[in-house]
């Protein structure tokens, strides 16, 4: 007997993560030059990331999706975390 999941995710990541706390946005097309983080840097491929702003935790970002209708919401980044471990 095999067992599947299918998860349908009605979403497309926009590549930016916005901070809880202060509001900066990462985008991962920009990344972010005082960091030394190169352009194109995928958000989840950084190590102990902090705001570059405000000094927060990676875990107070969340990602900015846009859902197929166009509508923009916003993600927690444990939930995208878990998905990419799927
Ligand atoms: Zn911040």
């Amino acid at each position: 007997m095999s067992s599947s999941l299918s998860i349908y995710i009605q979403f497309n990541f926009i590549g930016k993560y916005e901070c809880q706390a202060c509001g900066y946005i990462y985008d991962e097309s920009v990344g972010n030059e005082k960091k030394g983080i190169a352009p194109g840097t995928p958000f989840n491929e950084i190590e102990k990331f902090r705001c570059p702003q405000c000094g927060a935790n990676k875990k107070y970002f969340v990602a900015d999706v846009e859902t197929l209708s166009g509508e923009n919401h916003r993600m927690h980044s444990s939930i995208i975390l878990s998905i990419n471990a799927l």
